[in-house]
């Protein structure tokens, strides 16, 4: 196993950033190669502790003759957002100076040849040049999976419409309860701009996987969950021939939810309270169901206003937070039907 160290130049005299790459060389020729990045959201470690669960693995297999084709680690892909601290809490989602999504606007390239990228000395700012960096390396891989986490959720996957159902063995080896098929625009997250060269050149799909892996909620960053998600990550890697193992048996179909982001209702609360929840992800619920409760006016008569499930289906995600603003999000529920307000490209800011 390689290791190297990425130096993302800053926006100010004397700041600059640095990331790890881990590269184990695969042996055969032509065997899928695999690209694994954890932590674009700078505070979302679910993926960064599966990495570290998962490498003695991958060591062990590399010792034994077992790596077939090439395997990339990014274990933590974002200093500038782990380092964005304000007032003591860790804001890794938005960029400090622009309040852009770190995984959004990431640069569109029409082939899958990393000299498409825009160079680092023509991008002006820290997160872009991070950006066009994390493509890169990732670039002409078979595999791409970006690792995150939700809120509070259940283990899930956004796939790109035109992979799925292919890529149904990769949810039922993950592990997940869920998966959402996206196409179209996602304000150029990473998971687009991994498939949009392929998409763009017309190349042929068979084969390649690309995922943004939702590992449950922000706080469960734990032994158990990062050893089980370290085992689906090996499970995959496996299924799809980047590793031979003969000892690992492929994982039952998948029978989880599957449905286009058009079905996600974002359930909001038209209140500012705080929240009681009725269900957790996971939950089956029926159209009309209680959800959740807010309390807006606590001591007062009628103080208080029922969250109702819009429509039948199964609740994915939601919030850590019980303090609510009018407008927040409650809860993602997955419905049996196209949403009211569906949308085809992103569920968030
Ligand atoms: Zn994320």
């Amino acid at each position: 196993m390689q290791k190297t160290i990425e130096k993302i130049a800053g926006d100010t005299d004397g700041v600059s950033f640095e990331f790890a790459v881990y590269r184990i060389k695969g042996h055969t020729s032509g065997a899928p190669s695999a690209y694994l990045q954890a932590a674009l959201h700078g505070g979302e470690m679910p993926g960064t502790v599966a990495i570290d669960a998962l490498m003695p693995k991958l060591r062990a297999a590399e010792e034994e003759g077992r790596v077939l084709g090439d395997i990339t680690i990014v274990p933590s892909a974002n200093p500038i957002g782990r380092a964005q601290y304000l007032f003591g809490e860790l804001q890794g989602r938005f960029n400090f100076g622009t309040r852009i999504n770190f995984n959004r606007d990431f640069p569109l390239i029409d082939r899958p040849d990393a000299a498409l990228l825009p160079h680092a000395d023509a991008l002006t700012r820290a997160d872009q040049r991070l950006k066009a960096r994390l493509v890169a390396l990732s670039m002409g891989h078979d595999l791409v999976l970006d690792l995150h986490c939700d809120d509070e959720g259940v283990p899930y996957l956004y796939v790109p419409a035109e992979l799925w159902p292919a890529m149904a063995d990769c949810a039922a080896a993950l592990g997940v309860e869920a998966v959402l098929t996206w196409h179209g625009y996602s304000d150029a997250a990473f998971e687009e701009a991994s498939i949009h060269p392929y998409l763009a050149s017309g190349a042929d799909l068979a084969d390649r996987v690309v995922t943004t892996v939702e590992l449950r909620g922000i706080a469960d960053v734990e032994r158990g969950y990062a050893k089980e998600d370290a085992e689906g990550l090996y499970r995959l890697l496996v299924a799809r021939g980047v590793i031979a193992d003969p000892v690992v048996k492929p994982a039952p179909a998948f029978g989880g939810v599957a449905a286009p982001l058009a079905n996600v209702e974002m359930v909001k609360t038209p209140k500012a309270g705080a929240v009681l929840y009725d269900v957790r992800p996971g939950h089956r619920v029926e159209e009309g169901a209680r959800l959740a409760t807010i309390v807006f006016a606590p001591g007062e008569e009628d103080g208080s206003l029922d969250i109702l499930a819009p429509q039948s289906g199964y609740v994915l995600t939601r919030r850590s937070t019980r303090a609510l603003r009018a407008g927040d999000d409650v809860l993602k529920l997955i419905g049996d039907r196209p949403a009211v307000a569906g949308r085809s490209g992103t569920l968030e800011e």
